[in-house]
């Protein structure tokens, strides 16, 4: 039985310090990211102790801030990264290159450039690719250095289609090609792992089809065998609806192992969301409370711009009245700036009723918030500030106009 740690498995909006997100956005104004660097140290520490016989690296892509990868180096963490500029950005933040693991998709010849170089002189540096090609690019580049092929286990799973990535030909050496793949890559490189990234947000329910496809994944490495380690990749879920449960780590540890076993080779996981999705926090103002036939609409400072998940994944996030929590609740649709009706962050949620000036927090997004921020409309992205105990810094300025331009010749 793993050791737990005693941090709680998920930390709601009401968990927070509401006083404290309050001055900051008085301090730094809004739209405001949060990013509690705490909280990423105690997912880690829950997530590492399920699994006290894995390495677990963290997938950088979730939230590259030097923040969060400096504060997860410091915790002896080692980082995955899914692009050169993840890997730039993980030795800026203290990285040993060769530690690092790069997972090749659909590579651009400058990453591949970068990764090969970074390779020369860190032979310690691990390459995953998931197409044959991949391999002939690398071999094109005079590398025979450390490879792990990425497999597609032909089951995916997740909370979307859209990261249900185990089922989609786009990642991973079809499952039945991995043997001849094998035997081809290890003539001309040091094959030293198998790799799988199935899918995104998996919980409870998902368990069952999640650990199927592990269980694949293990039954190919077996087959292939001779590695040092198989990496069963992210994908492990939080919950973002409030009556939704957190993943209970003991009984995913468990079930993980029972799938995967035996195993002679080390095994890898690489968490993203889940240890810094509920670590961060968006802060944004009311702006406009508009009464129409249907509903409420409630205009806000951030946009999809700032954080595009529900516009694109449909994804669901906690919003909380910071200003007023116990005020009356009214049935609200909460949107931001930019002209398209895909910038809703909320259609008909009963919220403490927002009033012009109010301060609403939206939850859960630590992972893939700022990391797919952009500049529609001209907006500049927003700053941000780490929590550290007592500390408080920014981490991000705020983006100027100056800095939008900046770019443009003629
Ligand atoms: C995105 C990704 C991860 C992390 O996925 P999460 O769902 O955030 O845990 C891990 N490994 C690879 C290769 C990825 O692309």
């Amino acid at each position: 039985m793993a050791t737990h740690s005693s941090s709680p498995a998920v930390r709601r909006l009401s968990g927070w310090d509401h006083d404290r997100l309050l001055g900051l956005a008085a301090d730094h104004s809004t739209p405001l990211y949060v990013i509690d660097l705490d909280r990423v140290r105690e997912n880690y520490r829950r997530f590492a102790a399920a699994f006290p016989d894995a390495e677990v690296k963290y997938a950088a892509k979730a939230h590259t801030g030097s923040a969060v990868l400096s504060t997860l180096l410091e915790l002896g963490v080692d980082i995955e990264c899914a692009a050169a500029g993840e890997l730039r950005r993980s030795i800026r933040a203290g990285s040993d290159p060769n530690a690092l693991q790069y997972t090749a998709v659909n590579p651009p010849d400058a990453d591949l450039d970068c990764a090969v170089e970074l390779a020369a002189d860190n032979p310690g540096l691990t390459i995953t690719a998931g197409a044959r090609d991949t391999f002939d690019r690398l071999a094109a580049r005079g590398y025979d250095g450390r490879v792990a092929i990425r497999i597609n286990p032909g089951i995916g799973t997740g909370h979307h289609d859209k990261v249900a990535t185990g089922k989609d030909a786009k990642f991973g050496i079809p499952y039945d090609s991995v043997p001849g793949m094998a035997e081809s890559v290890r003539s001309r490189f040091d094959l030293v792992g198998i790799h799988a990234h199935v899918g995104s947000g998996v919980l409870q329910d998902d368990l069952d089809d999640h650990c199927r496809a592990l269980a694949r994944v293990a039954e190919m490495a077996r087959a292939v065998g001779d590695l040092e380690f198989v990496d069963f990749g992210g994908g492990f879920g939080v919950p973002y609806r409030e009556d939704e449960d957190p993943l209970d780590m003991g009984t995913v540890g468990e079930r993980v192992r029972s799938s995967i076993s035996p195993l002679e080779a080390e095994v890898v996981l690489e968490p993203g969301r889940y240890i810094v999705a509920d670590a961060g926090c968006l802060l944004t103002e009311v702006n406009t409370v508009k009464e129409a036939p249907s509903t409420t609409v409630v205009g806000v400072d951030a946009s999809l711009a700032t954080m595009i998940r529900p516009a694109m994944f449909d994804a669901y996030h906690p919003i909380r009245n910071i200003s007023a929590p116990e005020r009356e609740t009214r049935a609200v649709s909460v949107g931001g700036p930019c002209c398209t009706s895909a910038d809703v962050f909320c259609t008909d949620r009963p919220l403490a009723s927002p009033e012009r000036g109010d301060l609403l927090a939206i939850g859960n997004v630590g992972a893939y918030g700022y990391e797919l921020a952009n500049n529609f409309h001209s907006m500049p992205r927003p700053a941000e500030v780490a929590i550290d105990g007592t500390d408080t810094r920014i981490t991000r300025r705020r983006e100027t106009f100056e800095d939008l331009v900046r770019l443009e010749q003629g």
